[in-house]
């Protein structure tokens, strides 16, 4: 009898959670700002489990769990657990709260703080597309060629994901000229699970460093580097979500092993991320064009510290969905 009322008490209380839990998850104010659909951050973030922890008229922060995030006003911007997230749309304040654009909630917010098994798929084999090559040789230094670079690191970066038990391809193993076409179609034919595009940075300004990780910009928002909404759904689009996840990681880890500089996960509309079949990635592991780092790309040790950081990336972003 005890025990039956205890069951039924426990009931009680996990049916009133339920309601609770339904309430707080239904509760999702939004507002349409120059016809452009927002969504209320403190009720967005509660649907995680996360909730404001400061609100000021600069910025606004949410934290739970493991993660902290920090938007502003107006700024196209966030930082994800410190790491720089560019925003498709920037935040706009009602009142006192911060709202956020809904395409922002769908494929950035929401793919990063829910559960990663939704987002589940099997890894086999990593394709890596080491930029440029043959006739092609991407940006120039002083002493040395991207081609190059992005070569001997895709090598080091298939050693160490091949060491892990991946099956990797590269879409390049020499200095061959190679279309942008023939590149996405390789992913394709090979199979590939996770493609990465592996570039060097250039800058007429010669004192621009740092590391920036871009996935392909989704259905209905602009580039990170423009303010023109694209429409055109492309095959890389169906992966948004997990693309999202990729290049958080990558960019996190290539931080880490390399204390570099963070210009952020951006959003473009490159050849290479649109017409894949899988969740990609380009990366511009640095700047040729900037002294220090031109040295640093040059020095085998260096090489070591990014393959490592693209490496972690890939196997991190593969261990999060098992979770
Ligand atoms: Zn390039």
């Amino acid at each position: 009898m005890r025990r039956f009322v205890a069951f039924l008490l426990t009931a009680a209380v996990l049916g009133v959670c339920t309601v609770m839990l339904t309430g707080a998850a239904a509760r999702l104010r939004t507002a349409v700002v120059s016809k452009r659909s927002y969504v209320h951050l403190g009720d967005a973030s509660g649907v995680y489990g996360m909730r404001v922890v400061a609100n000021s008229r600069a910025r606004t922060e949410i934290a739970g769990g493991p993660y902290r995030v920090v938007f502003f006003p107006d700024k196209r911007y966030c930082f994800f657990n410190n790491i720089r997230l560019l925003l498709s749309y920037a935040p706009t304040r009602r009142g006192n709260d911060l709202y956020i654009s809904r395409i922002d909630y769908d494929t950035l917010l929401a793919p990063l703080l829910g559960s990663k098994k939704a987002f589940r798929h099997p890894i086999a084999t990593i394709m890596i597309d080491p930029g440029h090559g043959g006739r092609d040789q991407g940006a120039a230094g002083r002493f040395s060629l991207e081609k190059n670079i992005t070569l001997r690191l895709a090598r080091r970066v298939a050693e160490i994901l091949r060491a892990c038990g991946y099956r990797v391809v590269l879409t390049r193993n020499s200095d061959a000229t190679l279309s942008l076409e023939q590149r996405s179609r390789l992913q394709q034919q090979n199979k590939a699970d996770v493609f990465l595009s592996l570039h060097v940075n250039a800058a007429a300004d010669r004192s621009v460093s740092g590391i920036e990780t871009y996935c392909l910009t989704p259905v209905g928002a602009p580039s990170s580097n423009s303010t023109t909404v694209g429409w055109q759904k492309n095959s890389g689009n169906g992966f948004d979500r997990n693309n999202i996840l990729l290049a958080y990681n990558v960019q996190r880890s290539l931080l880490r092993r390399t204390q570099g500089g963070d210009r952020g996960v951006k959003r473009a509309r490159f050849a290479v991320l649109r017409d894949i079949r899988c969740p990609g990635v380009l990366v511009e592991v640095g700047f040729i064009s900037h002294n220090a780092e031109e040295r640093n790309l040059g020095s085998a040790a260096y090489i070591e510290k990014l393959a490592r950081g693209i490496s972690d990336g890939v196997i991190n972003y593969h261990r999060g969905m098992q979770k």
